[in-house]
């Protein structure tokens, strides 16, 4: 079958002088459905991103999601933030409590670290972190920027 050239389709380049591209351009198909808005994703970034906990989804990992993009959450006069489905974060699902979530290293909360432990990162496992020095330094040393290579936040494929 031949596909007649659009570029040859007088309608079209009628209609595209009249917005005035003068170019052929290509189209990237966007759905807000499935991917994070330009508005999502600033409030994101800024980690203030308010969220209802049926729009999340807990990816086969177990760290957490919203459409094209993995976050972080936390809530009010909550001082962790957490990367996956710990208990404490199933719990406020199963309450369909709102969360807050961001992208970048949140300045003034520390990392949750049973989610660490249910994701064995960084080698850390419930019978390592009995001893508590450890888990308390790798809470510590927590670094979302290196966590981010094992578990790429944006843009989810
Ligand atoms: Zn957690």
């Amino acid at each position: 079958m031949r596909i007649k050239a659009f570029n040859d389709f007088e309608p079209f380049n009628k209609l595209r002088k009249e917005m005035g591209t003068d170019e052929l351009g290509s189209f990237e198909l966007f759905d807000p459905q499935r991917q994070i808005t330009y508005s999502e994703r600033e409030l994101l970034e800024l980690g203030t991103f308010g969220i209802e906990s049926n729009r999340l989804k807990i990816l086969k990992d177990k760290t957490i999601a919203f459409k094209n993009t993995r976050l972080w959450l936390t809530w009010p006069s909550h001082e962790e933030f957490h990367l996956a489905a710990c208990e404490q974060v199933q719990k406020r699902r199963h309450l369909k409590s709102s969360f807050i979530a961001g992208l970048n290293q949140p300045a003034d909360n520390r990392v949750c670290i049973e989610c660490l432990l249910l994701l064995k990162y960084d080698g850390l496992d419930a019978r390592r972190s009995r001893r508590l020095d450890l888990a308390e330094t790798i809470q510590k040393e927590f670094k979302l920027i290196e966590f981010q290579k094992e578990y790429p936040f944006y843009p989810l494929v």
